[in-house]
């Protein structure tokens, strides 16, 4: 713990994986030779930057920038970076730490890191996101390669800040290596379906975990937090697998609307006019609220996504859920819950996908991406997407099948973390004491 004061949100995903190993280590001893856990627990390595800027105003700004490398022993570090205020070095480890297991879990070739900086993006001019983006990888150029280190998108980072970014490591480099990032705009050698597959692939995650009880999306109520690039396109494969989606927010509120969301609107409010939630009342008319006071897990509903950031779901949001008769929950953002609502979901039997296995579409595309990349190649959406469909389903029932030979049926936290872990374990051992 002195090792890492401070740094709360990396102890909590290191106690939940590490709750998890117990059983694995009773039946395979070895794995916890030559201090495997401890190097597992610890990143290769970090890296912690100045990133001195211009507004538009003509001050200097000075934020911090972060990559940490957790895992390489399945291939390339992989994972995305974040810009958000609240950004520090525990969060960039938990979410680096996390990474290398869901990474694990896709069965593609991709170790584990991520990174990102305390930038604000909001309310800055275009120029200023492209600035401090250029800033940005002006540093981070060097720790990366398509073959070293590959960074995608996260919070506050889309495709205008990959391809800001982009641009700058391919003039840094006098390189056109479109493998060293992702999530790029197709005409750089982006993917289709990548900016749809996070959201998609934790639909499908719980599509195939409701068939388990004989259950479909059809007609359920289903709220989605967040309104950002996951919520949005979870809420589109939601209401295209027949769902109703009840509710979605954003950091300042959360919109209800009676007659079910309208995700049009909230495409063209945060897509196209990079705008606040908040506008939706407004445009939309009658039937819909925006509350600013209160949480969005109030609402009734049969599914619950959490879809925007670490934390957002506590006992007490768990507990309202459970009452109002939830029956699955899949999260589609990194730890969206908290420990005690983890466990108030699986002691009422709630369906519980965690975020390590739910939401690994996004970087699974991102692997799709790569080889594309290598490849020289470009597929279309329909493949791309049928290939993200087969992998969620592989995860899932990879999740499921650990969970039955560990002696925990339908809990997919230990599924998850015992079916990762020992693929990294594995790889790791094969390469020595590094
Ligand atoms: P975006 O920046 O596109 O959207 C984030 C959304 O969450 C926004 O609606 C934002 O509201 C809200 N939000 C962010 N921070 C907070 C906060 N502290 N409190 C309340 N709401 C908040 O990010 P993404 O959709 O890409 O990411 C969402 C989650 O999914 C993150 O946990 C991310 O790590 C995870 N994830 C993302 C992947 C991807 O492919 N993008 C892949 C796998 C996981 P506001 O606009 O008000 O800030």
């Amino acid at each position: 713990m002195n090792r890492n004061a401070g740094e709360q949100e990396f102890h909590q995903a290191v106690k939940e994986v590490l709750e998890s190993l117990g059983r694995v280590i009773a039946k395979r001893p070895y794995y916890a030779d030559n201090a495997l856990i401890e190097r597992l627990c610890e990143p290769e390595r970090q890296i912690i930057f100045r990133v001195p800027w211009i507004d538009d105003s003509g001050q200097v700004q000075i934020n911090r920038g972060f990559r940490v490398q957790f895992n390489s022993a399945l291939g390339p570090y992989k994972g995305g970076i974040r810009f958000h205020p609240s950004v520090n070095v525990g969060i960039i480890k938990f979410l680096g730490f996390e990474q290398t297991f869901k990474n694990a879990l896709t069965g593609m070739p991709i170790g584990g890191g991520k990174g990102g900086s305390d930038f604000n993006p909001r309310g800055r001019s275009d120029r200023e996101v492209m600035r401090f983006c250029q800033s940005f990888m002006t540093e981070l150029h060097r720790h990366l390669g398509e073959y070293t280190d590959v960074p995608a998108g996260d919070i506050g980072v889309g495709g205008r800040e990959i391809g800001y970014m982009f641009g700058q490591y391919k003039r840094l480099t006098n390189k056109y290596e479109a493998g060293v990032l992702t999530g790029k705009a197709l005409f750089h050698g982006g993917s289709r379906a990548r900016r749809e597959a996070t959201g998609y692939g934790a639909t499908y995650f719980v599509e195939r975990m409701l068939a388990t009880r004989g259950e479909t999306f059809e007609g359920k109520r289903t709220v989605v937090s967040g309104s950002g690039n996951v919520a949005i396109y979870t809420m589109e494969k939601v209401l295209e697998f027949g769902g109703v989606i009840a509710a979605c927010s954003d950091s300042n509120g959360y919109v209800i609307d009676d007659n079910g969301i309208d995700l049009d609107l909230v495409k063209e409010i945060k897509e196209v006019r990079r705008g606040r939630l908040s506008e939706y009342v407004k445009l939309r008319g009658a039937g819909a609220h925006y509350i600013v006071d209160g949480s969005i897990w109030d609402i009734p509903c049969a599914v619950a996504m959490p879809s925007a950031t670490q934390n957002e779901l506590t006992g007490r949001d768990a507990k309202r859920l459970i009452a109002n008769g939830v029956m699955a929950v899949g999260e589609g953002a990194n730890m969206p819950s908290t420990p005690d609502a983890v466990k108030l979901f699986q002691d009422a039997r709630v369906l519980f996908a965690p975020g390590k296995a739910a939401n690994a579409g996004g970087v699974a595309t991102s692997a799709l991406e790569m080889q594309q990349n290598a490849s020289r190649d470009s597929w279309t959406f329909e493949k791309t997407e049928t290939r993200l469909a087969e992998i969620m389903r592989d995860i899932h029932d990879r999740c499921a099948e650990t969970a039955d030979e560990y002696g925990a049926p339908g809990d997919y936290v230990l599924g998850a973390n015992i079916a990762g872990f020992v693929r990294v374990a594995e790889a790791m051992d094969a390469l020595g004491v590094i």
